[in-house]
Order: structure tokens, then sequence, then C-alpha cells
């Protein structure tokens, strides 16, 4: 997982908890991994267009085929298709479900989902890629509130804080989707003209 990052060179959050520290391997080997992980990189536009699909990609823990069904949903919907994609890939609810603060990371969020430790408006939903909309009740299905993980997430997340779009109850371990996330929501350095130009070849 941290070879990703490193390979981005960019902290990705694949591995919770870790991620937060000092033993972050982004903090402490900046530079990409391999043999020539230090050598002078050159790169052209092409690749400066992947490497960033790839961040993209493997920040949300997608595989292409997944990812490009989400951008090929992002080309359907009115206005622009960099904004849109990352909107849908932060309304899935293995995302809301780590960002809410349920899940150390996404990968965790998926396994939570997968589970059927997830119920959205009261109705378990076990589809990962299932997409939150405003005004719904995310919540960890009430058998599952104890898991050492959700108590564990739980807890870094109230020191980290949630998303403005996001609104958490830690009493029922449920938060509801205040509005959909926008563009200036996502803060993560991404710049998703270049996975549009990318794909628009
Ligand atoms: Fe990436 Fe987390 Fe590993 Fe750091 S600890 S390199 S952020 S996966």
């Amino acid at each position: 997982m941290c070879r990703l990052c490193r390979r981005e060179n960019l902290k990705l959050f694949l591995k919770g908890e870790r991620c937060y520290t000092d033993k972050c391997a982004i903090e402490r080997r900046n530079y990409p991994p391999g043999q020539h992980g230090q050598a002078r990189p050159k790169f052209s536009e092409y690749s400066i267009q992947l490497r960033e699909k790839q961040k993209v990609k493997r920040m949300y823990g997608l595989f292409e085929k997944q990812f490009r069904r989400t951008f090929e949903l992002a080309e359907r919907v009115k206005g622009i298709t960099g904004e849109a994609l990352l909107v849908l890939l932060e309304r899935r609810l293995d995302n809301a479900t780590y960002r809410l603060g349920f899940a150390s990371s996404r990968a965790d969020g998926r396994m939570l989902v997968r589970h059927g430790h997830i119920v959205v408006n009261g109705k378990r939903v076990n589809i990962p890629s299932y997409l939150v909309r405003a005004g719904d009740v995310v919540a960890v299905a009430e058998h599952s509130r104890q898991i050492e993980r959700v108590l564990a997430a739980m807890e870094g997340a109230q020191r980290r804080g949630v998303p403005d779009w996001v609104e958490v109850d830690r009493e029922s371990v449920s938060g509801k989707i205040k509005y959909l996330p926008t563009r200036s929501d996502i803060t993560a350095p991404i710049n998703e003209k270049l996975v549009v130009e990318l794909y628009s070849k």
C-alpha cells in the first residue's frame, strides 16, 4: 500500500491510523520505490496525465474498469466532467463511511459495507459503489456498533474532524449527508483536468 503512495509521491491514506503517524512511509522516504526511485524523472504529457489518473484511482481504491465506468457516468452529468467525477467518487458509500469516521480508510469502509455492517436510511446496503444522496442517514448497524475497528476509527475521526458535508451523531453511530459534496469540499491535491484529458484522447 505504502508503495502506491511513494509511487505517486503523495499520501493517499490507504492504511488507516498509521497514515496519520510518523510511521507513514511518505514521511520517511519521500521518493518513488524501486531501483530507479531516486533517478531524475522525465515526464511526457501522457505520463503526467496517466500518473494523475492512477493517483485518483488508487486514492479511492478502484480498479480501472470501475474507475472508467465512474468517468463515463460523470460525462453524462451536466457541468464540468472532472468535478462530476470527483463528486461521484466522494458519494460512494465506502467513501462516505470513511468520511463519516466509521472506518479508518476507504478500504476499511468497503469491507464494512460488503460485510453488511452499514445501513442507509434504515436498510442494509452492501454495495460499496452505492451513491449517497443529500439527506441520507448512513449508520453502522446496531449489532456492529461495538466492533473494535469501528470504535478505533471513530476515535481517530473525532481527533481529525469530519468534512462539512456530513454530520455525525456519535451516540447512535450514524451520520447524515447534509448536502452533496462540491469540488471545494474535496481538499486532496487532485488535478482532475488531467484525468479528463487522458480519457479524452
Ligand atoms: Fe500512504 Fe498511509 Fe502508507 Fe503513509 S502510511 S505511505 S499515507 S498508505
